[in-house]
């Protein structure tokens, strides 16, 4: 999970527009929250990924629904009140379900709160920094299934596995490069793609991307790798950009 922008109100949403909605769903019930206006403006603050478990959306078993963080039956009012709506994977739209988060306990809001003040990243596993069954971190994590094995673990295991392979061999290079035993240009555009690739998948548009940027940036290739490349002043503005941009993402790896 990593914190998201909210973007302006999307402006056909005017006020004689909500009164109408909310009428609409009291009376009928109808899912009035399905304007494309609505669900485009919230994919796009969170790049088309789920809000809650970063999974990316878009395919047939992973449509985006629009999460009410407010539970709709039990808060009608709020039903298309922007600030209320969040993009959601189908899994975690249903394991919140009907939780009231002003009566049963808050949870985290990845439009309100940065999640990196509660969670952080223990062995492929999303963990709340206070373990106490009532706070909001551990509510979160428990309520939304984020170690959800088949689900969310194991295809989290594999994505980092991938590219923990792929820094092995880009570290081996840089090696190469720095003792200049193979200073071919090949491997230098090879070793500078290949960590530009790496640093992609722990951008806010990738999925898991918090995740991602945990376990590339406590990687001891990465950061070998890095350092070389600093060295070597082969290290530019667009990989330092994206650096940065991933390290706001990072968990921490402790509490
Ligand atoms: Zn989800």
């Amino acid at each position: 999970m990593i914190k998201l922008i909210r973007p302006d109100k999307p402006i056909e949403l005017t006020p004689e527009v909500e009164n109408q909605l909310v009428k609409e769903f009291k009376e009928n019930g109808n899912p009035v929250w399905r304007k494309k206006y609505i669900v485009d403006t919230l994919k796009k603050m969170s790049h088309e990924k789920c809000c809650y478990c970063e999974v990316k959306l878009g395919t047939q078993s992973r449509e985006m629904q629009v999460e009410h963080f407010l539970y709709k039956d039990g808060y009608p009012d709020e039903v298309v009140s922007w600030d209320n709506l969040l993009p959601s994977c189908r899994q975690c739209n249903s394991n919140k379900g009907t939780h009231d988060i002003i009566k049963d306990g808050e949870i985290i809001n990845p439009s309100v709160d940065d999640p990196r003040e509660y969670l952080y990243l223990k062995q492929y596993m999303i963990r709340s920094k206070n373990n106490d069954l009532d706070s909001k971190g551990r509510r979160t994590v428990d309520l939304l299934d984020l170690n959800n094995r088949s689900r969310l673990v194991t295809p989290r295991i594999e994505i980092a596995d991938t590219m923990c392979k792929k820094l092995e061999d880009i570290h081996e290079k840089a090696i190469a490069l720095s003792k200049r035993t193979d200073g071919k240009q090949y491997n230098k555009t090879k070793i500078l793609n290949g960590i530009r690739d790496i640093l992609l998948m722990a951008q806010s548009d990738a999925e898991y991307s918090a995740f991602m940027a945990t376990i590339i940036m406590t990687d001891e290739d990465f950061i070998e790798t890095k350092n070389i490349l600093i060295k070597l002043k082969l290290w530019s503005e667009e990989l330092d950009m994206l650096y940065k941009n991933a390290e706001v993402l990072k968990l921490d790896t402790n509490k």
